[in-house]
């Protein structure tokens, strides 16, 4: 904020630091500036407050680079007070202040300037590219700092969204704000250099249609190369009629000067966008501060406009069209969205559903985000397939290096498939100590069942109501979601036999607390005792996925395994879902309930998208299924998969994701916690870690599913680009299970969503 120091004490000043007789009068402006008139001169003296302005240094020695290298362009040289010094202390009214004196600059503001000719736009994009040219290679240690407009580190601001007051403007910079986050990390990895950071229609000076003068340095810093060019845009492009076109001749004349690279053109646009939800942000939290400020608002609308016509016009739309410009090959982004849904209805059966009525197309996945054919980011709060992360680049690399290597089976020796069975039964209890890799959960679970019965020497297993285990025949058979679901036979086959779900929400012994737990884990006491006979097996979730994102109470694994156990099965822990850190305390779900499986199936997450999976289990029951019959699954346990379980156990590691998922998730549940408070639709919010379901009710009383209004929410969420999905036997649960990579950032922004897409059911 600038300090405002009684202006009758500025002309006293600039006598004794500077030794001038001047008028002095306060310059329009946010900043704390006077113009300052001696007889044959004119200089502007610039206040800071606290007398600790470091970057006086800084700023006079970027004038001083550029200076070389453009000659001409008027500039602000720093005049050295009586002792010489580029900054001055000062006291006033109680209050120590630096300042500093400079040269005053002729000429007019761009803004000033009136409507820009395309030659003006063109002579400022090669301006652009000189001012950047002559401070490449050129560094400063008061530089490398960060200030609230350092573009490169803009979504730190996104919390500010939240003093937008309208919803649909909210929406439109929540929107806009992630288009940005989405390309935030990939900055790091760009070139950079010293920048001015603030190339605005207030700084830049117009004579006679040209380019002549650069003014306030205040902001300049170390960051990634195009944030200069971003920055200087989203101000030119404020208040024209045709943005797109000032962009096209601006970036023109730049690249001619100075070539941008294909990664600067491809994030140029959500760079853009996330300068104008800085400003537009900091304008609507200053107002709560103080709403008539006079210059604090000075550029609000003219960025609201430009937004929201960006709004409309799509990330990849505009980088094409830069693209062709300056002739670049424009991005092929394949078949249409009509075209693709078209061919699918013939060669694909329509069993397999689309998500979304309006389906979307998907053309790269990064971190949390997936990106469409339009280039807008979709924050991924469903998909725990891409566990560290879409296409993290240490596991594409591990498997790219070992398919480059050598690809074969199990049959032969390789360090890769035991060296991953070590790691893996490293995270699990001791006695789970014997791996079968395969390749879908489907095929871990067929495989359990085979471990199981072969071991006992039993049919019959017990499942949980609502489960999904995989689609072979056995599985699906196993299934309650798919036989009881619609085109099942709606009966359970003679050798499965269903227990409730451990909810303690609704059904039979909700409500109970603790006791919960036990009364459930009894359900499986009384149907194997009903059966009579020995069982093979209780296959089971450690968390419910499909069956409605439940938790079962305390105690249930431990009342249930011991009747499975008394029964003469064994259990079977599913944790294809819910495994590999997701639930935050523990790296295995079932280790929440204190109990040991006697098989581990895993899948999705082990391979971050490639298809691996596993069955673990003890000696034991290893030992039974050698029976004579050979086991080989021809891409089990391959050596690729083998690196890429293994890179995904490093990325855990490294980047410490089961931790993170505990912080990010707890601050998840407490967000849509607090939501309850406000959205009487909200019925329960439940999860652990990066496992959480929202559960939808029309009436809290009796619990009156609100599935169409889940399904409406989840489709408003992704129209505000997140992807969310509707679970549970009675559609109402909205599934949050997102790669452990989301970030707080994202956590608050989703609970944002929320809350504005609720408010129209309030
Ligand atoms: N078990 C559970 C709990 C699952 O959710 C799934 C898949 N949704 C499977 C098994 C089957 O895995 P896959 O699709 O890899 O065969």
């Amino acid at each position: 904020m600038t300090p405002e120091v009684a202006a009758a004490s500025v002309p006293a000043m600039v006598l004794e630091r500077y030794g001038l007789t001047a008028r002095c009068h306060r310059l329009p402006g946010e900043n704390a500036n006077y113009e300052i008139q001696t007889g044959q001169a004119r200089f502007v003296l610039k206040i800071a407050g606290d007398g600790l302005d470091d970057s006086a240094e800084l700023e006079q020695a970027v004038v001083a680079q550029i200076v070389g290298s453009l000659p001409g362009l008027g500039l602000p040289n720093l005049v050295p007070d009586c002792d010489g010094q580029l900054a001055t202390t000062f006291d006033s009214e109680g209050g120590t202040y630096s300042a500093r004196l400079l040269e005053f600059v002729e000429g007019q503001a761009w803004l000033d300037a009136g409507s820009p000719s395309e030659a003006l736009q063109r002579s400022f994009g090669e301006f652009l590219a000189r001012l950047t040219a002559s401070l490449e290679g050129f560094d400063h240690r008061g530089a490398h700092r960060t200030h609230h407009w350092d573009l490169a580190r803009a979504a730190q601001h996104r919390g500010l969204v939240a003093n937008i007051v309208d919803p649909d403007d909210a929406r439109v910079v929540e929107h806009a704000f992630q288009q940005f986050a989405a390309a935030q990390p990939r900055l790091a990895a760009f070139r950079h250099s010293v920048i001015h950071g603030d190339v605005n229609h207030e700084n830049v000076l117009v004579t006679a249609g040209k380019v002549t003068g650069l003014l306030d340095f205040g902001d300049c810093l170390w960051n990634p190369t195009i944030c200069e060019l971003a920055i200087a845009l989203a101000y030119m492009m404020m208040d024209v009629d045709d943005p797109v076109g000032l962009a096209i001749n601006v970036v023109l004349a730049y690249d001619a000067k100075r070539p941008l690279d294909d990664d600067e053109l491809a994030v140029l646009f959500s760079l853009i966008c996330g300068r104008l939800c800085v400003t537009i942000c900091t304008a609507a939290w200053r107002r709560t501060i103080d709403p008539n400020h006079p210059t604090w608002f000075a550029t609000e609308k003219p960025a609201w406009k430009l937004l929201k016509k960006l709004a409309a016009v799509t990330p990849l739309a505009f980088e094409n069209r830069l693209r062709e410009a300056i002739d670049r090959p424009v991005h092929d982004t394949g078949a249409t969205r009509e075209e693709l849904t078209n061919r699918r209805r013939i060669r694909i059966s329509a069993a397999l559903s689309v998500a979304y009525d309006e389906p979307i197309k998907m053309i790269r996945g990064q971190g949390q985000y997936l990106i469409d054919d339009r280039g807008r980011p979709f924050l991924d709060m469903v998909n725990n397939v891409c566990h560290v992360g879409h296409c993290h680049p240490h596991v594409v690399a591990a498997g790219q290096r070992q398919m480059a290597i050598l690809n074969t089976n199990s049959r032969y020796l390789y360090d890769g498939l035991t060296d991953y069975a070590d790691r893996l039964s490293a995270t699990l209890p001791a006695a789970l100590e014997v791996c079968f890799l395969v390749n879908s959960g489907s095929e871990a679970n067929e495989l359990a069942l085979r471990l199981a019965s072969l071991h006992t020497g039993n049919r019959d297993f017990v499942v949980v109501d609502g489960a999904y285990h995989g689609h072979s025949s056995r599985l699906i058979e196993a299934s309650p979601y798919k036989f009881m679901g619609r085109g099942g036979t709606g009966v359970a086959a003679d050798w499965v036999h269903v227990v409730p779900i451990a909810d303690g929400y609704r059904g039979e012994f909700k409500g109970q607390g603790p006791a919960a737990g036990v009364a459930y884990g009894n359900e499986v006491g009384k149907i194997v005792q009903q059966l009579g006979r020995p069982i093979a097996g209780f296959l089971s979730e450690s968390l419910l996925s499909c069956g409605g994102q439940v938790i079962p109470p305390a105690d249930y694994f431990k009342t249930a395994y011991r009747h499975v156990r008394a029964a003469g099965g064994v259990c079977i822990a599913d944790e294809v879902q819910v495994g590999f850190g997701r639930v935050g305390t523990h790296f295995w779900a079932f280790e929440q309930q204190g109990v040991i499986p006697d098989i581990v199936v895993m899948g999705k997450p082990i391979g971050n998208g490639h298809p691996l999976s596993a069955v673990v289990t003890t000696r034991a029951i290893a030992d039974s299924f050698e029976n004579g019959m050979e086991f080989f699954s021809t891409f089990g346990g391959n050596p690729v998969s083998c690196a890429i379980g293994q890179a995904v156990l490093d990325v855990m590691e490294n980047e410490q994701l089961q931790e993170h998922a505990l912080n990010v998730g707890n601050r998840l549940r407490d967000g849509l916690a607090a939501l309850m408070k406000r959205h009487k639709l909200i019925g329960d919010v439940r999860g652990t870690g990066l496992f959480v379901g929202m559960e939808l009710v029309r009436d809290r009383e009796t619990l009156e599913p609100a599935d169409r209004e889940a399904e409406a929410l989840v489709n408003r969420l992704r129209q505000q680009g997140i992807l969310l999905s509707v679970d549970g036997p009675l559609h109402n649960v909205i599934k949050i299970k997102p790669p452990m990579v989301l970030t707080a950032d994202d956590v608050d922004m989703v609970v944002r969503s929320i809350d504005r897409e609720l408010l129209r059911w309030a």
